[in-house]
């Protein structure tokens, strides 16, 4: 006699091997068998013709404040998601002397837009070190499992108050930060994370605190993670930075891997058309590094940045010379140019010419989002090149004709990152590249949420774009992220392993439209977004969303490294 059975699904159990149709059996939270099973249970549940796969592991959050009003860590839990990983980026809550918590506080709302006074009054700071801080939240009700980063802003701040933002440490000062790391992980944080981005400032305008810090400095706390023989080291540069800041942060991580030999997560790795070439330079280095034997990765988003805009009131044209002297001009005058036949020369010639901007240049890659007129409305989700072979015009007359049809009311849409797809199938195939920097739970103002990185994975991607087969994608969001943290229970459904998994129709998993919900503490509004096609998420053997709907139940744990 089982708890539950999950009868007749198509089983990807996390590893990259071949699916195949099965059942799971499971009891006191754990998988106990899988295959045919004609044993009964509490409770079965058919999932014949869905997907049952490990629960999605969301390596790169920032709930570290939300998980206190919502443990559910919405919107999070309606799209897989099992287990969090939280501290990234240098940021944590803990640990924290009470003088410090508006230090912290302020360096969360700018680094990662969250509104202060939902911070102020949604965070209990009933902790001083960072075991307190787990301690604390593992007395509240949690829907999913929470793993933790130690974070060098907090620590830093801790042991040099504000001197930290100021100026590098000393003996005495990096010997405490030492002593603060070396506590978090003997209390079960999955590694140490910290912060070179020089984007990174703090609410009144100093850089974050562990930009202050030198080599010696970060070296010395890797090292404590490399003597707990467990965890990570998680290291944010700034995907923009200068050739000389990456390389200097590049001799670092060399010093890291070779002292730690623990992995570490280095920058995100993504195509943008503006530095088409950059992406092929970072992964070389990742996979350099690799190759002397560390265990060097990256990351990446899987959701491209897609851009909206109308030929009444759009900029996307302006690094285009030919393009903007057009589009500056008064409506009227605009829409006289566009019908003048040497002008359209013009404005092709400009597509064309040199290299992409970060506007790709590329007309197949530019698509109709939403016609202004219904009798257009057959050319929605079209690109501009299947427009004008179906019309047999050239693509500049196919663009500005049916524009000008609408009086320049027609949305179109393209794509700044992610939009090349034979180089984002390189990117997502590397075995070095994790895939999902979600940011979830930072952010709240992004219209295009993080929350679902995992769907639009298995939506986009993998169905619609076949980029990657579903055994595949599912191991790159399970087992991967879970060997690289050492959650060596979760991952992968196999007998005596933790009962997290996720039930989904890959034939019509998909994101909902993100929604704008004024929930945060003190009314403060942010974007969620909700999945459709998954069926259950289950977290320790308890079904906790079901067709996108909290069961009432709060399975969740506190992981820990030890
Ligand atoms: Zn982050």
């Amino acid at each position: 006699m089982y708890d539950l059975i999950l009868k007749g699904g198509r089983i990807y159990d996390g590893s990259g091997m071949p699916s195949f149709i099965g059942d799971v059996a499971i009891s006191n939270g754990r998988i106990e068998e899988i295959g045919r099973i004609n044993a009964s249970a509490d409770r079965v549940l058919d999932v014949g013709g869905l997907a049952v796969a490990p629960g999605i592991i969301d390596f790169h959050t920032h709930f570290d404040a939300q998980l206190w009003w919502d443990p559910l860590a919405s919107s999070s839990s309606e799209h897989g998601v099992t287990t969090v990983v939280m501290g990234n980026c240098g940021l944590t809550l803990a640990p924290c002397k009470p003088e410090s918590r508006d230090a912290l506080i302020g360096t969360f709302v700018r680094v990662e837009d969250m509104p202060r006074q939902s911070l102020q009054a949604g965070i209990p700071w009933e902790w001083t070190t960072h075991g307190e801080y787990l301690d604390a939240l593992e007395r509240k009700p949690l829907g999913l499992n929470v793993a933790t980063l130690v974070g060098h802003c907090a620590v830093r701040q801790y042991a040099m108050g504000e001197a930290s933002v100021e100026r590098e440490a000393n003996d005495v000062e990096i010997a405490e930060m030492e002593d603060l790391v070396r506590h978090g992980m003997a209390a079960g944080a999955f590694g140490f994370s910290t912060n070179a981005n020089q984007r990174h400032y703090r609410e009144d305008g100093k850089p974050v605190a562990s930009r202050f810090a030198g080599l010696d400095e970060i070296a010395r706390l890797c090292r404590v993670v490399g003597e707990a023989r467990s965890g990570l080291v998680q290291f944010t540069h700034g995907a923009f930075a200068s050739p000389e800041h990456v390389a200097h942060i590049g001799q670092w991580y060399d010093t890291i891997l070779k002292e730690t030999c623990r992995p570490l997560i280095g920058e995100s790795i993504r195509h943008f058309w503006s530095e088409p070439d950059l992406w092929r330079k970072q992964l070389n280095d990742v996979e350099e590094r690799c190759r002397q034997g560390y265990a060097a990765y990256a990351m990446t988003s899987t959701r491209r940045t897609l851009r909206h805009w109308t030929l009444k009131d759009s900029s996307r044209f302006d690094e285009m010379p030919a393009w903007k002297n057009v589009m500056t001009l008064p409506l009227d005058q605009r829409m006289e140019k566009f019908r003048d036949p040497q002008t359209r020369l013009e404005l092709a010639k400009a597509m064309v010419e040199s290299k992409p901007i970060s506007f790709s240049r590329r007309w197949d890659l530019v698509s109709v989002k939403k016609t202004a007129r219904a009798e257009n409305k057959s050319f929605e989700r079209k690109n501009i090149d299947e427009l004008a072979r179906l019309q047999a015009k050239s693509p500049i007359d196919a663009f500005l004709d049916l524009a000008l049809a609408e009086d320049l009311e027609t949305t179109f849409e393209d794509t700044a990152t992610q939009g090349d797809e034979q180089t984002v199938k390189e990117i997502f195939s590397s075995p070095h590249v994790l895939l999902g920097q979600s940011d979830a739970g930072a952010h709240v103002a992004n219209a295009n949420p993080g929350f679902g990185f995992a769907t639009t994975m298995l939506a986009y991607w993998v169905r619609e774009r076949q980029i990657m087969s579903l055994e595949d994608a599912i191991k790159k969001l399970t087992f991967l992220p879970a060997s690289i943290f050492g959650i060596h229970d979760r991952g992968l459904l196999r007998r005596g392993l933790a009962a997290d998994l996720f039930v989904f129709d890959p034939t019509t998993i998909d994101l909902l439209p993100p929604e704008k919900i004024n929930d945060l503490p003190e009314g403060a509004s942010r974007y969620i977004q909700g999945a459709k096609g998954i069926h259950y998420t289950i977290v320790n053997g308890s079904v906790l969303m079901k067709n996108g709907a909290h069961t009432g139940v709060y399975p969740g744990k506190i992981l820990r490294s030890v």
